[in-house]
């Protein structure tokens, strides 16, 4: 069976230390045909240090020369994970037009250059005033946004705040939720299913199984799958509930992508 892991994160990123050869040798070893590196590329969030500014000239060539050394054996593609804010957008989009990705995953990481894992949205807003607020700036983002081929775990909102926080209700946000999908579909754009809210013990994998079912409801056809691995020992993890869940709803193929065209993959 043909498996692809597309989100995955190396030393590039701020918050992983993650040799990129032992990625692709312990890809090799899991049987992956083919993977995408999607480090992060953030962009004037408060407090952000010097290891979280991507040097994608350095990244871009390193992944090409990976590319290259590893044909026919496995295929990796030049991705990137962008973190979206709404004014951060044209730079970002600049910087992105620069390379040739194959990939690129659009992220809601931190809104007014305030980064949802610190807890600071959370001491003004409750649970269901921050997931508002969070998909109004998502909406905004996937509306003005070009450069991306899917959404990032779009409704990993609830991973920060504590257990106050955790949990999500589709319905509650259905409106929203729903013009976020139309816009996405509209714009010939795809979501992700992040494998990681496993591995932060929400059980589910981002978004909600709600939310990627409706998604394919509207019409939508491009769904990525990806670990969001910043050790190679996530690759692919949890990966059997997700191709489980989409044969349960019907749906019998993932995507890869090359040069930002996805290309549409039988799962068996
Ligand atoms: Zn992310
Ligand atoms: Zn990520």
């Amino acid at each position: 069976m043909f498996i692809n892991d597309y989100h995955i994160h190396s030393e590039f990123s701020g918050d992983s230390n993650q040799n990129m050869r032992d990625i692709f040798e312990k890809a090799i070893s899991l049987g992956l045909d083919e993977i995408a590196i999607t480090d992060h590329l953030e962009y004037d969030i408060e407090g952000m240090t010097e290891k979280w500014i991507l040097n994608l000239d350095k990244y871009t060539k390193t992944v090409l020369e990976y590319q290259d050394e590893y044909r026919g054996k496995l295929d990796i593609k030049l991705g990137v994970e962008v973190g979206v804010q709404p004014h951060t957008r044209e730079y970002l989009e600049e910087q992105v037009k620069k390379y040739p990705f194959d990939f690129v995953i659009a992220s809601t990481h931190a809104i007014n250059r305030c980064d949802l894992a610190w807890g600071e949205l959370q001491k003004t807003k409750n649970k269901e005033e921050l997931q508002r607020f969070y998909f109004e700036t998502v909406l905004d983002n996937v509306k003005k946004y070009e450069q991306f081929s899917v959404y990032g775990h779009m409704d990993f909102v609830t991973r920060y705040g504590g257990p106050e926080y955790r949990g999500m209700d589709y319905h509650m946000h259905k409106d929203i939720i729903d013009e976020i999908l139309r816009t996405l579909i509209h714009k010939g754009k795809g979501i992700e299913i992040n494998t990681s809210g496993y591995r932060y013990k929400e059980n589910r994998f981002y978004p909600c199984t709600d939310i990627v079912k409706r998604y394919f409801e509207l019409g939508g056809e491009i769904i990525t799958i990806g670990s969001d691995s910043h050790i190679k020992e996530y690759l692919t993890l949890d990966f059997d509930v997700a191709y489980e869940f989409l044969k349960s709803i019907g749906v019998s193929y993932i995507c890869g992508f090359d040069k930002m065209k996805p290309v549409f993959k039988r799962i068996k």
